[in-house]
């Protein structure tokens, strides 16, 4: 990738806009219940200037692992983080720098240790949210008085259903202190980079410090994202009920037997 403003040949770090680094690690892809194919995923990042992309799938990391194979055979400075969107018995979960989805439909609790014994970074998606299952004020409250490590909450997610809730969100945020994150949760290729998180650096490392020392911030395209014909929302959401769960239980099982069989080994 050229660009007038890159360093000079191998220098694969510099970001293509000066100031703070843009990164969206809130997305889904077509291994999942997105609309995305992998190789639309780094496409449109790319287009969208974005540093880093988190690849946040339900309950598995099938497609944030394609995404890595495409990206190493690609001269292409985009970076990315293999993430999980785990579906929690209280709500949605986002685990960053995640080797493996925890088992899902567990308490929230055992979701937030899962990723953290793997060194993990816990996001809350969508609090507050009334569409999708999400994480009460009161349950985000007793997990922090519980002394749960949340890393970092979810201050603009661009669904309207969301950014209504946003103003309750932040200030409730002014007491738990957390990162502000800024995330598409996108299911289509038109709505990567929607919203997102910028940091000072250039790496996955850099925005997981940032994200440690809450020094993010979270913002939205100016712009609004392309709106869609509803026929494509209807046709995706027939897709997330009835074609990605009956592939999240073969796949569940298929890891399960593999584990059977090292044990038995
Ligand atoms: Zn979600
Ligand atoms: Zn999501």
């Amino acid at each position: 990738m050229n660009d007038e403003t890159s360093g000079g040949p191998g220098d694969e770090t510099t970001p293509l806009v000066a100031g703070p680094a843009l990164a969206d690690i809130h997305l889904h892809t077509n291994l999942g219940d997105g609309w995305i194919s992998p190789a639309r995923l780094i496409q449109a990042a790319t287009l969208r200037q974005l540093a880093i992309v988190a690849v946040t799938d339900h309950d598995h990391v099938e497609g944030a692992r394609r995404v890595e194979e495409l990206l190493a055979e690609q001269n292409c400075t985009l970076r990315m983080i293999t993430g999980v969107e785990v579906s929690t018995r209280n709500g949605h979960l986002l685990g960053l720098f995640v080797k493996k989805a925890p088992r899902p439909l567990r308490p929230v609790e055992e979701s937030i240790d899962a990723i953290k014994e793997q060194g993990g970074l816990v996001i809350v998606p969508h609090p507050l949210g009334p569409l999708v299952p999400s994480l009460s004020r009161r349950r985000i409250d007793s997990l922090l008085a519980a002394g749960y490590e949340i890393d970092g909450i979810e201050t603009y997610n661009p669904s309207p259903a969301n950014a209504a809730r946003r103003a309750d969100v932040l200030s409730a945020n002014k007491e738990w202190g957390l990162a502000e994150i800024g995330a598409s949760d996108a299911h289509f290729w038109q709505h990567v980079g929607a919203a997102y998180t910028s940091f000072s650096g250039t790496t996955p490392e850099d925005l997981r410090r940032a994200i440690v020392e809450r020094t993010v911030r979270a913002g939205g395209q100016d712009q609004r994202p392309a709106r869609l014909n509803p026929a494509v929302y209807v046709a995706q959401c027939a897709w997330a009920w009835f074609v990605d769960p009956p592939r999240r239980v073969m796949r569940r099982r298929r890891e399960s037997r593999a584990e059977h069989r090292i044990h038995e080994a």
